[in-house]
């Protein structure tokens, strides 16, 4: 990220609470750049959710600067800057005497949009979430699943476009097998819209999964490291980051390549299975092996077959060229 500006620019950003001794957050340098997912990773209490609501100053912080693209967001108006950052937790907090719809639609109300433009807004967020409008924008929040809420959740975060959006432990109240999908949703949603996210959880492997790029706090938020997954899973800074990501690294490493992630020509066969790009190369092999096909289609490549596949991958393995 260092060829081009950052769009998210901590320095020295510090939080000390009211009568604690300790720093929450120790003075902290991070840059995010645009469109990337970076991840804060690490143990309970580190400082993760203190970091993330400094930025869209729901926390305050005790020193330092916090800038968004050319702005100093400790100098400017809070309500204004969270218009403009979506936000997703955990906790969803739909509001529940709230429909679905009123729901999505909370901010551009805020921001007086005509009533029509955030009905067909709202819609338009519903479907690119998987929920089909027709069935859910008049029902309650009650009346969804927690998959389905959290799913509203993200939409809504996203209704008035904002360039970045803020997500702490989005999926962790979420069923594991739920869980999976909406990751793999999100990875996809992603592709198309391109934020600059980032994303807080506690858990390393959503965190490989999911970022661009991840930062490791350890105890007493020390910033342990501050790269790739794969990086991380080959290089890992210090002792801290071992154990943090436990055993089998290589093995989710080689978990983590993505169909996307590789260089691929088109074969001439016939009855190729569709995989998305950001299908592990594991799940795409799988898929073709289910339909007992000779390959899979790629969007943006074309038929290939599970030969070039597990060509490809070996290559990518071996030259380490793998960028995420
Ligand atoms: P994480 O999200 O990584 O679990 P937090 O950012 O929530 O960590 O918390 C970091 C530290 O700050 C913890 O020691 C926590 O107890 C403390 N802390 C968080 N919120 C407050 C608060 N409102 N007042 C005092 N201490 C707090
Ligand atoms: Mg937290």
């Amino acid at each position: 990220m260092s060829d081009t500006q950052p769009m998210i620019s901590l320095r020295q950003v510090c939080k000390r609470y009211p009568g604690t001794t300790n720093d929450a957050v120790m003075p902290l340098d991070m840059d995010i750049g645009k469109g990337e997912f970076v991840v804060l990773v690490g143990p309970s209490g580190c400082g993760k959710t203190t970091t993330l609501r400094m930025i869209n100053r729901l926390v305050e912080p005790t020193s330092g600067e916090i800038w968004i693209d050319d702005v100093d967001v400790t100098r400017s108006e809070p309500d204004d800057l969270r218009r403009h950052i979506g936000y997703v937790i955990q906790q969803v907090g739909l509001i529940p005497h709230m429909t679905i719809e009123q729901n999505v639609g909370l901010v551009p109300r805020m921001l007086g949009w005509p009533k029509a433009r955030i009905k067909e807004r709202s819609s338009e967020l519903l479907e690119l979430v998987g929920l089909d409008p027709d069935k859910h924008a008049r029902r309650y929040p009650k009346q969804l699943s927690g998959g389905q809420q959290q799913r509203v959740g993200v939409a809504r975060a996203l209704a008035a476009d904002p360039p970045i959006m803020l997500m702490d432990e989005p999926f962790g109240a979420i069923d594991p097998v739920t869980r999976e999908r909406l990751q793999e949703e999100f990875l996809r949603l992603q592709e198309r819209i391109k934020k600059t996210i980032v994303f807080v959880t506690h858990d390393i492997d959503e965190a490989l999964k999911l970022g661009d790029r991840i930062a490791i706090f350890a105890e007493g938020s020390r910033l342990a490291q501050f790269a790739t997954p794969l990086e991380i899973l080959t290089h890992p800074a210090d002792d801290f980051v071992r154990s943090f990501i436990g055993e089998g690294a290589a093995i989710r490493r080689l978990a983590l390549l993505r169909v996307g992630d590789l260089d691929l020509t088109p074969d001439s066969i016939d009855g190729a299975v569709p995989v998305d790009r950001v299908h592990t190369v594991a799940q795409a092999l799988e898929r073709a092996l289910q339909a007992n096909a000779a390959g899979v289609d790629v969007p943006g490549v074309g038929p290939v077959s599970v030969q070039s596949l597990m060509l490809a991958t070996a290559v990518a393995r071996l030259t380490d060229q793998v960028s995420r």
